[in-house]
């Protein structure tokens, strides 16, 4: 057992734990043996208890292929905060998540700042204002979720099945963002009457694509709802069942998301660009597209594939290991469908301020606080409640469990400090 190899050492008042086999939980400078964050220890170690190995704590909460770094049980609030600035296998997933917030807010606020953009309170940029609601929800409680997942085995249910929420929620403002600046009628408000509505002229009106006429105003938006909430109640039921294929069940059920928000922009590969003077086949973003979907599948293969921690089991467990790497690429792929949805937007404008190229007549209403906001609101309503719902089963299953895998973890941990 691995308890009968662990021997406690203190130093300077500092708790660690460590191995016969010198492979010490708390990170250590290698020549001199010290912790490498000796003053951080110092102020933390009364607050935090120390770390453990994988088979110290529930298997419930373990990682595959992570051997050490866990934190468990019963942590504080402030000790989870305070365990951001703590070497633990969390400590990389907390702030891959959390300072792309800042990087996202920087790109995010570009548009207001163009030569004639309207105001940002402008009903024009509601549908950035959703997207951004979605990114902002979505990278908040991802790193949320990482860093307060120890309080409880409750708590950590609760911790993921919002983290699965907010990323159907960024579904959903994608879809909004593309139906405003990328639908092949996009971004341009309505004028009002003729030319406004006079659809007789454009590709969609074509008779090869009635079909996605329709498709694309009537059930676009309400099928990405639909889809966000299938895929919110799917990766829910992952953590209560279907946990050997947990990995692989998550990462197909948000490529459907994707699959359906998108079917603006693989329309505009494939057909006549409003965008274009020339009514040619370009899509002007489309590298950024590109980009997107590269980092997409790079996260994806790192979310299932668990590499490089499934080649070197344990060395990985505190900094490299593949959830940090499916941050840093789901992160990127949202930066890329920024730059996409920024890039359409320029051009709207640019068709729309005097003198710009002359395009089609708007055919799409302009959005409204119901169409952007009020559809996000709902979503976001039936999200809480499917989150409650889970949220209330895993109280009732595991919440005794806890008690006991608490009481478990904590005699274990007496026995290695005295
Ligand atoms: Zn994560």
């Amino acid at each position: 057992m691995t308890t009968t190899k662990e021997l406690i050492i203190r130093t300077h008042h500092v708790e660690r734990v460590q191995t016969v086999g010198g492979d010490s939980l708390e990170p250590t400078d290698r020549q001199t043996g010290r912790p490498s964050h000796p003053i951080m220890l110092v102020k933390c170690h009364k607050s935090l208890p120390p770390l453990l190995k994988h088979t110290d704590v529930p298997a419930r909460i373990t990682e595959n292929f992570i051997l050490s770094g866990y934190r468990f049980p019963n942590y504080s609030l402030v000790q989870c905060l305070v365990s951001a600035f703590r070497p633990t296998n969390e400590t990389g997933n907390f702030w891959t998540h959390f300072l792309p917030v800042f990087v996202f807010g920087f790109y995010f606020a570009e548009p207001f700042g163009w030569e004639g953009a309207a105001p940002a309170n402008d009903p024009f940029f509601y549908p950035l204002w959703t997207y951004f609601i979605g990114v902002f929800c979505l990278l908040t409680a991802s790193s949320m979720a990482h860093l307060l997942n120890s309080m409880s085995l409750v708590v950590r249910e609760v911790c993921f099945f919002v983290d699965y929420g907010t990323i159907s929620a960024y579904t959903v403002g994608s879809s909004l963002a593309y139906h405003y600046y990328i639908h092949p009628r996009a971004g341009i408000p309505e004028l009002g009457a003729g030319g406004a509505n006079d659809s007789r002229e454009h590709p969609l009106a074509a008779p090869e694509a009635p079909g996605f006429g329709v498709f694309f105003e009537t059930f676009y938006i309400p099928s990405s709802c639909l889809v966000a909430v299938i895929c919110v109640l799917a990766c829910c039921n992952t953590r209560q069942r279907w946990r050997t294929y947990r990995y692989v069940i998550r990462t197909l059920v948000f490529l459907l998301p994707f699959l359906v928000a998108s079917t603006p922009i693989f329309y505009r590969l494939l057909h006549a660009s409003p965008s274009s003077p020339s009514y040619d086949s370009s899509f002007p973003a489309a590298q950024f597209f590109y980009r997107h979907c590269f980092w997409l599948v790079a996260s994806a293969v790192f979310n299932i594939s668990k590499v490089p921690e499934r080649l070197s089991p344990g060395r990985f467990d505190i900094w490299g290991h593949s959830h940090q790497w499916f941050h840093v690429c789901t992160f990127l792929s949202i930066l890329d469908e920024l730059h996409m949805i920024n890039g359409e937007l320029r051009a709207i404008l640019l068709r729309l301020a005097p003198g710009g190229t002359p395009t089609a007549p708007p055919h799409l209403p302009g959005p409204t606080m119901a169409s952007t906001y009020g559809v996000m609101l709902l979503l976001q309503a039936s999200i809480a409640s499917i989150i409650a719902w889970f949220s209330w089963c895993a109280k009732v299953v595991y919440e005794p469990q806890a008690g006991q895998a608490g009481k478990e973890v904590l005699a274990k941990r007496h026995l290695k400090c005295h």
